[in-house]
């Protein structure tokens, strides 16, 4: 997209966010009226993931041309997205520790919520279960991307070993990447008007601002916990971009269009081919992108890892359960896992929040104290989940052999 265009269409976005909210909080309920429009848009980019993730990670891992450099590549991917994740938790419980948002409200008893209920028998098995599909065509018609990344990582592997037969394969997958970018870069013309609805009506079902803010007042501290440990992630992984992948501010504003875009959709998948197409705006490498930033949106999610940990100390402080240290790293490690085993859909971290519930014995109950707000709090965390994705497109560009002589 032209740089005058980009601009525009920034500016354009971010007065769309700030008047969905304005209009959702003092119109409400009126709101819900125009809330279709947002539920096209997002429809819309719906539509285009699925190509667009098969096409990208077929051309991209093709273009390595050297196994070798797959296994690099996916070292560092995987050394990145597991240490920022940790960061992540560890700033979650740090924050969660100093400020006590749960302590005091004395809390028992409680119903399960509908949301959850009948996930009890969530664990940390079903997380590498999902990991490979026994039919591709059902997974990707409920967006499950983790699967079909993996496929199309072993297809494209074994498609470069098959000389003339397989290169006329390669071009066409090329073909279709190349198309998907160019109806992605149509479609973000569309986005102010989309986001502004996404925002607005989800205030109004909240039933605008009074009742809203109300909601928010209840568990105050939670949600002060959670933005300020969800902001000093942002900054930390601003720090990475900037001492490890040598980038600076101006990659983190070419990438604004995507995190404005997470924010009005509380969905990485629906972000992803923003996110994908703002990082080829900042000149990242194909190759890193094309492979990392997909399987980053299912499995990076430092926001929901940190709001995961503080959510569940949340809980115990409510319902004045101590969490020793040995718990406190159990919460660390099974963040972590259900972070890696949440989609990028909206709330998807309330459900596989049982899991961190469960391995420390705390009651599922709990979750209904944050389930008004969760909504709010999982905008945040989305819009950390995709920046973590683009810092780590810049990270493993970085490392590419040719690209670290700078
Ligand atoms: N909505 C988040 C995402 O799409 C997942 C979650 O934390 O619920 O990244």
């Amino acid at each position: 997209m032209p740089h005058r265009h980009a601009v525009i269409l920034l500016f354009a976005i971010s007065v769309a966010v700030i008047t969905g909210a304005v209009s959702g909080w003092f119109w409400g309920a009126a709101m819900l009226d125009i809330a279709w429009i947002g539920k096209l848009f997002l429809n819309a980019l719906k539509m285009m993931i699925i190509p667009l993730v098969v096409a990208a990670v077929i051309s991209g891992v093709a273009s390595m041309g050297d196994i070798r450099r797959l296994e690099r590549l996916g070292g560092i991917t995987v050394l990145y997205y597991l240490s920022t994740t940790a960061i992540a938790v560890l700033i979650g419980l740090l924050m969660v520790n100093i400020i006590q948002p749960g302590a005091g409200l004395n809390i028992s008893g409680g119903i399960i919520p509908e949301k959850v209920a009948g996930k009890e028998a969530t664990g940390i098995s079903d997380i590498f279960l999902s990991m490979i599909s026994p039919n591709l065509i059902k997974s990707a018609a409920e967006t499950k991307l983790l699967p079909l990344i993996l496929f199309s990582i072993f297809f494209s592997a074994a498609l470069t070993t098959l000389g003339a037969k397989g290169k006329s394969v390669l071009d066409f997958f090329d073909g279709v990447n190349e198309a998907m970018m160019k109806l992605v870069t149509w479609l973000m013309y569309l986005a102010p008007i989309g986001i502004f609805a996404l925002v607005a009506g989800r205030l109004g079902s909240a039933g605008g601002g009074e009742a809203f803010w109300n909601e928010i007042r209840a568990v105050g501290l939670h949600v002060v916990t959670v933005i300020s440990g969800l902001a000093l992630h942002f900054a930390t992984l601003f720090l990475i971009l900037f001492f490890v992948a040598r980038r600076g501010a101006d990659y983190l504003v070419n990438m604004l269009r995507a995190l404005l875009t997470a924010f009005g959709t509380a969905s990485s998948s629906a972000t992803l081919p923003l996110t994908l197409e703002c990082a080829r705006e900042n000149n990242v490498d194909e190759r890193a992108l094309k492979f990392t930033i997909p399987l980053g949106s299912t499995i990076n999610m430092d926001g929901t890892a940190l709001y995961e940990a503080a959510a569940v100390m949340f809980i115990a402080q409510a319902y004045g359960i101590d969490m020793s240290i040995g718990q406190q790293a159990i919460i660390f490690i099974t963040a972590t896992l259900a972070a890696i085993g949440a989609a990028g859909i909206p709330e998807a971290g309330l459900v596989t929040m049982v899991i961190v519930l469960e391995a420390v014995g705390l009651p599922l109950e709990g979750i209904g104290l944050l389930l008004a707000v969760d909504w709010f709090l999982d905008r945040f965390r989305t819009t950390v989940n995709v920046w973590g994705d683009a810092v780590g497109a810049a990270v493993v560009h970085r490392f590419l052999p040719d690209n670290n002589k700078a």
